[in-house]
């Protein structure tokens, strides 16, 4: 694990995915992360390459291992026979369903920042499958997709939104989508009160 500078320093990136924007969910997904006491410090909407998309998911060397080893146990769970044993075979197949998926409409890039902001994000959005996702995540509650709906037609999983998995994948992801002078430093008065060590000054 990468070392941490202060934990309200933590930065993690986030895509509103085209579906997302589509069913106009934008307002709603960035209430949910700034309910929480998260600070946006970039955003910015685009229209993603292909190219984009495949870097993106492969910025991580090992995405295309887990991801068809996710795929595979959530296959078997709903009872469903995997295109392949193989996980970096369906990795493959989840990458190429991906990137037509992100490249079809335009999305909506943002890095929030705060603590715990990797794993916080990652409760909120919930498991990458809707239909197995939480009640009261972003996938859980806005949407129903399943690896047997997206499979059965040759697709990616609708899941709305993308959020970092790790630190390592954060700092590589933010670095892809947004440069230095995009991601704004300054200060919002909640976090006096969500981190400050001394709450005085409230009272007259
Ligand atoms: P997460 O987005 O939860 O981090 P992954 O990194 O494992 O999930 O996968 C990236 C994205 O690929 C998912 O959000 C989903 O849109 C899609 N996906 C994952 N597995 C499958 C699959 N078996 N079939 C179709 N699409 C998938
Ligand atoms: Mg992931």
């Amino acid at each position: 694990m990468e070392k941490k500078h202060h934990y309200k320093e933590e930065k993690t990136f986030v895509m509103i995915k085209p579906d997302g924007v589509q069913r106009s969910l934008v307002g709603d997904i960035v209430h949910r992360f700034e309910n929480v006491g998260l600070k946006l410090v970039a955003i910015k909407m685009l229209l993603p390459t292909q190219d984009e998309v495949e870097k993106h998911y492969t910025v991580n060397p090992e995405w295309k291992r887990n991801v068809g080893e996710k795929s595979i146990e959530g296959y078997r769970k709903n009872g469903v026979t995997p295109p392949s044993e193989d996980p970096e075979e369906v990795g493959n197949i989840v990458l190429g369903y991906l990137s037509d998926y992100l490249a079809s409409g335009p999305v909506v890039a943002m890095v929030w920042q705060g603590g715990h902001a990797v794993h916080l994000v990652r409760k909120l959005i919930g498991s990458t499958e809707p239909l197995s996702s939480d009640v009261g995540t972003i996938r859980g509650d806005y949407v129903m997709d399943s690896y047997e709906m997206a499979d059965g037609d040759g697709r990616a999983v609708r899941n709305l939104i993308h959020a970092s998995g790790s630190y390592e994948e954060a700092r590589a992801e933010i670095a892809h989508w947004f440069s230095e002078n995009e991601i704004i430093r300054y200060h919002i008065i909640n976090e006096k009160i969500l981190y400050d060590v001394a709450i005085d000054g409230v009272l007259e």
